[in-house]
């Protein structure tokens, strides 16, 4: 018995029958039952490509805006929708900087990218200010103890030369807030990979991840996060 990590109630929450026949999956549970409802789980019909939750399986507008951009379409897969209660819980975990709220969905996630067996698994970084002020990368949290691969760091964005100033090309360039990390090449090289981010929101920290990945020569790469 513990209290629950968003509102310290009580949580006396019995296993289940068939959590105790199972035995390896349980885990005490660190949300209580009305917090817990709260959250929706994506089910049902998504976009294809974005795994956004949805009342039919057509392309949403945010993927064909990518498309429209020429980015090369990025499948990835989402595990809840981005609601008030999601919102609520990452602006208590990121920007209050509570690191126990990891707990509350690690476990799902990891058991998630579990099934992708041999898939290099690359977390979306943070910068050095945001690791020090937070003193956590909220990814890397969700990710537990699963072995990651550190190939990208942020990387400085010019925001002095107007966006209108330049093409497509310069503007993919300079917006990138991404590098790949000392030796990373050598490691991404023909590997598949699976860019693991906290919410996907219009897609852009994610497909600016799978560009420079692919550039480097990735064999494929994929996401998935918490939140969609
Ligand atoms: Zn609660
Ligand atoms: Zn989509």
């Amino acid at each position: 018995m513990g209290q629950c990590l968003i509102c310290q109630n009580w949580v006396s929450e019995q296993p289940s029958l068939a959590q105790l026949l199972m035995m390896a999956s349980i885990h005490a549970p660190v949300l209580c039952r009305s917090c817990q409802q709260r959250f929706i789980r994506i089910e049902g019909p998504t976009c294809p490509i974005c795994g956004r939750q949805q009342t039919k399986t057509t392309v949403c507008h945010d993927c064909l805006r990518w498309q429209k951009e020429g980015s090369l379409p990025l499948v990835n897969q989402a595990l809840y929708q981005y609601n008030g209660a999601m919102k609520q819980f990452m602006h208590q975990y990121k920007f209050l900087g509570d690191y126990r709220l990891r707990q509350a969905f690690s476990a799902e996630i990891q058991a998630r990218i579990k099934q992708r067996a041999g898939a290099m698994i690359v977390p979306i970084p943070v910068t050095p200010k945001t690791e020090r002020t937070r003193g956590f990368n909220q990814v890397l949290g969700l990710l537990g103890n699963l072995t990651t691969t550190a190939a990208l760091e942020t990387r400085h964005v010019d925001k002095a030369i107007p966006q209108s100033s330049k093409n497509r090309q310069q503007r993919l360039l300079t917006e990138q807030p991404f590098q790949l990390t000392a030796g990373a090449d050598k490691l991404i090289r023909g590997n598949r990979i699976v860019v693991v981010d906290d919410v996907y929101t219009t897609g852009r920290t994610l497909h600016h991840a799978a560009h420079l990945l692919k550039q480097a020569g990735a064999l494929t790469v994929t996401s998935m996060t918490l939140a969609r």
